[in-house]
């Protein structure tokens, strides 16, 4: 840990807290982060030279691991064309129409460089669209850090004790309304109330910040059906889940169609990337086709395109979802079961290759209040003894963990291995 500490020093020096985003700094779990200096398939390795077995997986975008070779060629023949234009190119055009082909509920796509842009853009557009105002989340759901949105938020925000943050003025949090995960009668009340002035209900359709949460049966089917009854628009933010617990996303497994879709992370294999998109009805709405601006001098960038197009390509082309879904649910079922062995109270969650595990009596985690009840002492000696051992969680209880199809039986049997060593030290 000598050189990370080092860096880690001075970074603090002229960055913020030392890093660019919250949950890298460990707070939650406190210690030093290991710096990363170069990653390879299920792998990370830092800059004192430990390797890890990577459950983070950059927080989800390497579905098929780290440095695909495939995705590295694109990008490096892409970058030899030139780096940015700022002019349509017809990667654009390739990515719009696999987008579409693999996610059909998303028929117009617009490209924007992450997450936050994605979510962001599509909330102003449900609210140009239908002239309503407010928009429903659920407690818990992180959906990047728009002012609307960082209103009871999830992940870093949630860790670092900030859920609704400072500097976001009180009259544009009035329009957010906030409503518990997987209760629709909570979701019924709000539009019994402000039905007439609800633009958009935005939902984690496999939460997965809050750690990891799937939707219990009914949940978002009941979410389409109030959205239809009152004329709201029903935005699926699968920056998580899209590509990632199907290959449709998680609208595809459980058969349900959003009016919007948000996309981030896997779409562009590693490069800044997200997307909105679905009806096209609505989708005429956005500049220059309708009156919503939403722009991006970045946006479409060559080189992050070509990266997304070989991700999606080789997901496309592997066949890998019943094979990640195994995998994952071996090891959350794995660890579960080292837990029972010695008599640590703890729930696992899983969903496509999203897991996660709940130091807990609960015997299914199915909300916020029941996931921020969890043992995070126990959660953090845990935390710090994996580590110790060469395996990389997030550093927080309240993230979902990511398998990818370079996590090999082997490599899960290791894991598995080192999860019993470490928890016979928790008892
Ligand atoms: N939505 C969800 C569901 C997310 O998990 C995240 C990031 N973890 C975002 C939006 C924001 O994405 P970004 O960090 O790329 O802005």
């Amino acid at each position: 840990m000598q050189k990370s500490q080092q860096l880690f020093e001075r970074a603090q020096q002229h960055i913020p807290g030392g890093v660019n985003s919250p949950v890298r700094a460990f707070k939650a779990v406190g210690g030093t982060p290991p710096f990363i200096e170069r990653a390879d398939g299920p792998y990370i390795f830092d800059a004192d030279g430990k390797q890890y077995i990577d459950y983070v997986q950059s927080w989800g975008p390497m579905v098929l691991g780290h440095n695909h070779s495939g995705i590295r060629q694109a990008v490096v023949a892409a970058a030899e064309k030139g780096l940015s234009f700022g002019a349509p190119t017809e990667a654009e055009v390739i990515m719009a129409e696999m987008v579409s082909d693999m996610v059909p509920s998303m028929e117009m796509v617009r490209m924007v460089n992450s997450g936050t842009e994605a979510t962001m853009s599509a909330i102003r557009l449900a609210r140009g669209y239908t002239g309503k105002n407010k928009l429903l989340k659920f407690e818990g759901c992180y959906h990047g850090h728009a002012d609307s949105l960082l209103v009871k938020a999830g992940s870093g925000a949630l860790t670092l004790g900030v859920p609704s943050s400072p500097g976001v003025p009180d009259d544009i949090a009035k329009h957010t309304l906030t409503q518990e995960y997987n209760n629709l009668d909570s979701v019924k009340d709000a539009f019994n109330e402000h039905g007439d002035d609800i633009a958009c209900v935005i939902v984690e359709p496999v939460a997965g910040n809050m750690n990891c949460i799937p939707p219990v049966e009914g949940f978002l089917e009941g979410l389409r059906a109030l959205c239809d009854q009152y004329g709201a628009v029903l935005i699926f933010d699968e920056v998580m889940t899209g590509f990632r617990v199907a290959q449709g996303g998680a609208q595809a497994r459980y058969n349900i169609q959003p009016d919007l879709t948000c996309l981030g992370k896997v779409i562009g294999g590693g490069m800044p990337v997200g997307a909105f998109g679905g009806k096209r009805e609505i989708m005429s709405h956005i500049a220059p086709s309708g009156p919503v601006y939403q722009a991006g001098t970045l946006s479409g960038n060559p080189v992050a395109m070509a990266a997304g197009l070989a991700a999606l390509t080789a997901i496309r082309d592997a066949n890998m979802y019943d094979t990640l879904s195994s995998n994952t649910e071996r090891l959350a079922l794995g660890i579960k079961a080292i837990a029972d062995k010695y008599d640590i109270p703890l729930t696992v969650n899983y969903a496509g290759s999203m897991f996660g595990f709940f130091f807990t009596d609960v015997e299914k985690v199915v909300n916020y209040q029941q996931a921020i009840n969890c043992d995070t002492d126990r959660f953090n000696r845990f935390y710090h003894g994996m580590l110790e051992q060469g395996v990389y969680l997030a550093p927080a209880s309240y993230e979902a963990g990511f398998v990818s199809i370079a996590h090999t039986d082997d490599v899960i049997t290791e894991t598995l291995s080192i999860v019993d060593k470490v928890m016979a030290t928790l008892v």
